[in-house]
């Protein structure tokens, strides 16, 4: 499987997950259909199925017109099945979804919205984490409770650390900014930040991030319980 990534909107990222043998694709959050369209065209990628990790309009805003001229199929949580546009299949937590040589994990994790998932290619090691886990931060808790939030954080930490992470949006440098001024003293957040400026200066997406980084460095998977967790949310968000 290879993986692509689609920079869509103004820094959303929607991704491709190809099998280079059938030459065919899943399509995770489409949040527009142009970018897809063209990369899949121009590579002659057959694209079968889309893959909601939530239903905001970003991360969905795609599906109609990928469905339409594809023929494709959508997928995301069953519990959202009236608010995924076009969805034709709803899977649920822990379910592996297998078609063609796909084979992905289904992992609730609310917070961000009551019906979030994440799609893990556990044999790639893989996780595709939407709005949830971010490159040095986490979703802003839309519809679920802190406590939601940080037990869906705590699912991902007990992935393989070399677990590779591809998040929804490229907030990476804002959310360094925010771990370096709670957490200075920490020696690999600083050559982590030295790595994201080198890659967003040339002109470089900073994902997909490995789950070990993130551990050491993204202060919301540092905090130990929910209250400390609840304290550097809040900042976050007036920050
Ligand atoms: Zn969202
Ligand atoms: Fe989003």
């Amino acid at each position: 499987m290879r993986i692509e990534i689609i920079p869509c909107l103004k820094d959303n990222y929607s991704y491709l997950v190809i099998d280079e043998i059938k030459n065919i694709a899943c399509v995770i959050d489409p949040s527009e259909s142009k970018p897809i369209i063209k990369f899949v065209e121009k590579n002659k990628i057959s694209l079968k199925y889309i893959l909601n990790t939530h239903h905001h309009f970003d991360h969905v805003g795609g599906n109609k017109e990928l469905k339409n001229k594809y023929n494709a199929i959508v997928v995301g949580f069953k519990n959202d099945y009236d608010r995924i546009p076009e969805i034709d299949f709803g899977v649920e937590d822990g379910q592996v979804w297998k078609k063609d040589n796909f084979e992905i994990k289904i992992i609730h994790i609310p917070g961000h919205t009551s019906g979030h998932i994440s799609f893990y290619l556990f044999k790639e090691g893989i996780i595709f984490t939407g709005d949830t886990l971010f490159s040095l931060g986490c979703g802003k808790i839309f519809e679920g409770t802190y406590d939601q939030m940080f037990s869906s954080l705590k699912k991902i930490k007990s992935l393989p650390l070399n677990t590779k992470i591809y998040c929804g949006h490229e907030y990476t440098l804002n959310n360094s900014k925010f771990c370096a001024k709670y957490d200075s003293q920490n020696i690999d957040l600083k050559s982590k930040i030295f790595d994201i400026n080198k890659k967003l200066k040339n002109g470089l997406p900073t994902v997909p991030t490995i789950l070990k980084d993130e551990i050491n460095c993204n202060i919301f998977l540092k905090a130990n319980d929910v209250k400390t967790f609840t304290k550097l949310r809040d900042l976050k968000d007036n920050f």
